[in-house]
């Protein structure tokens, strides 16, 4: 390399050095996507985990928070102002920015989670002005807009050969600062497919706009609202009675408003409304390559106990035991955390037997490196039990995680055949708040996999209507529908 070149990266190095020295951080104005967290860019998600403050808008599926440090500072915009169409939204707008930057100062990595894309209306340019200014070194990171997951979760294309050329993105909703409209209306009215942005509330007002300017009144129109949610909704129209089913459906936002011939194409395509409809009330994540479509909606989560006293003795003990028996893959991923978190590790139980209720937990066991010795060919406590009969574990001691509401059932069993059994907390199940509204006779069919579903289910949406499916995994979770008037 030649000296001069050496130099110049030389000094480089300096420059970069001196701002690291400095202590103020890079920030990342990053896209969440809309609605489900499912739509976040590998890119995004990789620097979300290393942030150490997120300032995020409150449309942002709050599940994506999962994914930060645990020591991460987590700010919701909404805290910062008032409603987002107040008169306060100026202040509201520069008390984000004044916070991003301080942040950044401290040499904090600060990251702006914005809903959808951030070049897509989510006002990115009064930001990056506020960090060129301030000379703080930013990066964008695209997203998913909200346009996009409308479209592909109402199977309308937003362009097609036969339809449209051409698409246009319009904010719905102006500045109420400017007065008179910045849309063009008439010039929209020659372009292909309308998209619409926060649209609901003036919808009325831009279909007269519309047809005022010659749009012809049976001109298709879709609003498709919660794109890519266990919610989203689809209403299909013509710009004569669109505004008249919006105001009868109550259609809030967020949604999306698709305008033009490529709405017909819905009727074809629309996948979604095609498909059986699954609800799943399990913890298990999403599942692909199933026939119809998978909604998720977990009822419970797990939470840690508060005290792992008695936990932490047995383990402390372990090689006492001669078998462990794992009744859920969270006993196991609880199990190997208070063994890391009293010192000890997977070789603590070289002698010991291993037994696991089913696959998943089997699976689990696996990413500890451990294989089961014994997996019951029927998942369940009464199956666990069954293979138990065939061999001798009289006065032999077991340990036994479990969470705190798991069902007495396999306690007994295990007295009943003479063990020793110890059987201690290793995490807790806590009810889900904050569940949202559904329609149920959107649903074909709902699956429920443990009775605190069924019960947390009944209590928040009631009996589910006859017409609906309703499937059981295992004999106590049939138990409790029957208890619970919910089982067929
Ligand atoms: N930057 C965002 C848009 C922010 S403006 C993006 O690229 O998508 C907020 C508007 O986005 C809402 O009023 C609504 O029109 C749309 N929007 C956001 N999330 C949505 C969703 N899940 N379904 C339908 N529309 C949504």
């Amino acid at each position: 390399m030649s000296p001069v070149r050496n130099k110049y990266i030389a000094k480089l190095y300096k420059a970069k050095t001196e701002k690291i020295s400095n202590g103020v951080s890079k920030v990342y104005l990053i896209g969440a996507g809309p609605g489900g967290a499912g739509l976040i860019t590998v890119r995004a998600l990789e620097i979300l985990r290393q942030a150490d403050v997120v300032i995020y808008d409150y449309l942002v599926d709050k599940k994506l928070l999962n994914y930060t440090k645990k020591d991460a500072e987590l700010i919701c915009c909404d805290k910062l102002g008032k409603n987002r169409y107040s008169d306060g939204f100026l202040v509201h707008q520069e008390r984000i920015d004044a916070l991003v930057v301080k942040k950044a100062r401290e040499g904090k990595k600060v990251i702006r989670l914005k809903n959808g894309d951030p070049s897509t209306f989510g006002r990115l340019s009064q930001e990056l002005d506020n960090l060129v200014k301030e000379r703080i070194e930013f990066e964008v990171v695209s997203g998913v807009t909200a346009a996009s997951a409308a479209s592909a979760g109402s199977g309308i294309p937003l362009t097609s050969r036969k339809f449209a050329s051409s698409c246009v993105f319009v904010a719905g909703h102006e500045d109420p600062a400017k007065g008179k409209s910045a849309v063009d209306w008439d010039a929209l009215n020659r372009s292909g497919t309308i998209v619409l942005y926060m649209a609901v509330e003036s919808l009325g007002r831009i279909v007269k706009e519309l047809l005022k300017y010659g749009k012809d009144k049976d001109t298709a129109v879709a609003i498709v609202k919660d794109a890519s949610l266990i919610t989203q909704k689809t209403l299909i129209g013509t710009l004569n009675d669109i505004a008249k089913k919006a105001k009868a459906d109550k259609i809030k936002p967020p949604a999306i408003i698709i305008i033009g011939n490529v709405v017909k194409l819905e009727k074809r395509f629309n996948w979604l409304k095609k498909t059986r409809r699954i609800l799943f009330t399990g913890l298990s994540k999403e599942r692909f390559f199933i026939k119809g479509a998978y909604f998720h909606l977990p009822l419970i989560k797990i939470e840690p106990m508060e005290d792992y006293g008695e936990f932490d003795g047995y383990l402390r003990d372990i090689k006492a035991f001669d078998w462990i028996v794992f009744s859920s893959r969270y006993g196991v991923e609880y199990f190997f955390k208070r063994l890391l978190a009293i010192g000890l590790d997977a070789r603590a139980l070289e002698s010991i037997k291993i037994a696991a209720i089913g696959n998943s937990t089997k699976m689990r066991l696996l990413d500890f490196s451990i294989t089961a010795d014994l997996v019951p060919k029927i998942e369940s406590s009464e199956g666990l039990l069954e293979e138990f009969t065939k061999i001798d574990i009289k006065e032999k001691k077991i340990f036994l995680p479990r969470s705190d509401i798991s069902d007495k059932n396999l306690n007994k069993g295990f007295e009943k055949l003479g063990a020793i059994l110890s059987a201690s907390y290793a995490y807790r199940n806590v009810a889900l708040k904050d569940l949202p509204n559904l329609d149920l006779n959107s649903f074909n069919e709902v699956v429920f996999t443990s009775p605190s579903g069924v019960r947390n289910f009944v209590k928040r949406y009631g009996r589910l209507p006859k017409k609906i499916k309703k499937s059981f995994i295992g004999e106590v979770t049939l138990k409790e529908a029957k208890r619970c008037r919910i089982s067929d």
